[in-house]
């Protein structure tokens, strides 16, 4: 049974992936957001990335976070409404669009890190 064991040596020195490497899971692994809008957002992930505690929410905009019985959106965006409001009757549209602008841009900051 010499040459038996000849084959099997050989294929395994001759094939590109070693079975170690085979078992290990994909790079990439998936983490499911939760908007309070009541979205959950599957995004992926590197695997050696740490995910972000609040993703914006892909289909809303609103900020999603890990904790389904919790999202984040959930306790900004009701006072958050009632005070933009409450701003655009003594304000501008002007001043509106800027702050709208400047969270957009802290946004862009947080997805830049
Ligand atoms: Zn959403």
């Amino acid at each position: 049974m010499s040459s038996g064991s000849a084959i099997r040596g050989s294929r395994i020195g001759s094939s590109p992936m070693r079975p170690d490497e085979r078992s290990e899971p994909a790079p990439r692994r998936e983490v499911i957001y939760h908007c309070s809008t009541g979205h959950t957002s599957r995004i992926l992930f590197a695997a050696e990335a740490s995910a972000p505690e609040t993703w914006d929410c892909p289909r809303c905009g609103q900020p999603a976070g890990l904790d389904g019985q919790n999202p984040p959106g959930r306790l900004r965006s009701e006072p958050y409404k009632s005070h933009l409001a409450y701003v655009k009757e003594r304000r501008s549209d002007e001043d509106a669009a800027k702050i709208l602008e400047e969270a957009l841009a802290k946004v862009r900051q947080r997805r830049g890190e």
